[in-house]
């Protein structure tokens, strides 16, 4: 399967050439998707796009760099997976803190955890620490088939992708509207702007859930921004503790969504939330 033929995930590696291309790479990431997706290229197509010096996001795919991460063996990067056995057990993660330890030759150094869902609780917990003590120069990617499955806590700390396996919907203009009007409420959110002024932004119109989904997106990701451009001197400055506690609101916002929580009250809570 082509994958960057789908207009959907075509999105998301446009959306994460940006962020490499504006220096806004994250510590981590998930990419859930189904067994039926190959969300290890995903994930190899997103490093060569950090790690290519030709690169501002896209990879020329002809360089020595590019050349390595396609046949594996990038001193950098480092690939974890259960293997043979059951679980992805404690000592890999060991392994990928020695790894990310190591000063990188190139620009980073990199750990694709597959299988991540099936993680030993101790696993986790050692992840969890690493996650939560991000140093400047590396990359940790997790690959999900139901990121459910991981703590709050992880998920948290990581921004999060979910790779469609047959979605073919060009992205209009009526779309990109919604993406700038989500930025602007995340940044009344953290200016906390009263409610009515937001809600006049968001609009009387019923979202679907669809449109709901993208926006929480999106305000997760200025969030994010906050936080991997905390030195930029353009950008407002935000308490980490708030823009995490952000994070963790959002997605529990998406939780309520999922139990079928009305649209309209879990945005009305989540900007209270945020804005509080
Ligand atoms: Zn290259």
């Amino acid at each position: 399967m082509r994958f960057a033929e789908q207009e959907e995930n075509r999105r998301l590696i446009e959306r994460l050439h940006r962020s490499v291309a504006d220096g806004r790479v994250s510590h981590a990431y998930i990419f859930e998707g189904p067994e039926t997706v190959d969300k290890l290229a995903f994930a190899k197509a997103f490093v060569k796009g950090v790690l290519c010096p030709d690169g501002r996001g896209e990879n020329c795919g002809k360089c020595e760099i590019c050349g390595k991460i396609d046949h594996d063996n990038h001193e950098d990067i480092l690939y974890i997976s259960k293997g043979d056995r059951a679980t992805v057990r404690d000592s890999a993660i060991i392994e990928m803190q020695e790894h990310l330890k190591v000063k990188p030759l190139g620009g980073k150094s990199v750990a694709v955890i597959q299988d991540c869902d099936l993680m030993t609780a101790k696993a986790r917990n050692r992840l969890l620490k690493t996650l939560e003590e991000p140093a400047g120069d590396t990359l940790i990617i997790l690959l999900s088939e139901n990121m459910e499955i991981l703590e709050p806590t992880i998920k948290s700390r990581c921004v999060k992708f979910r790779i469609n396996p047959s979605a073919s919907r060009p992205i209009g203009k009526k779309e990109s509207n919604r993406r700038a009007k989500a930025e602007e409420i995340a940044d009344m959110c953290l200016r906390r702007e009263p409610y009515y002024k937001i809600r006049e932004v968001l609009g009387s119109k019923k979202l679907t859930d669809e449109e709901v989904s993208v926006m929480l997106d999106e305000i997760e990701e200025v969030y994010r921004k906050y936080i991997t451009d905390n030195h930029s001197e353009s950008l407002p400055k935000y308490e980490f503790d708030r823009l995490y506690d952000g994070i963790y609101m959002i997605e529990e916002a998406r939780k309520e969504l999922a139990f079928h929580v009305s649209v309209n009250y879990a945005i009305k809570n989540l900007i209270l939330k945020l804005g509080g």
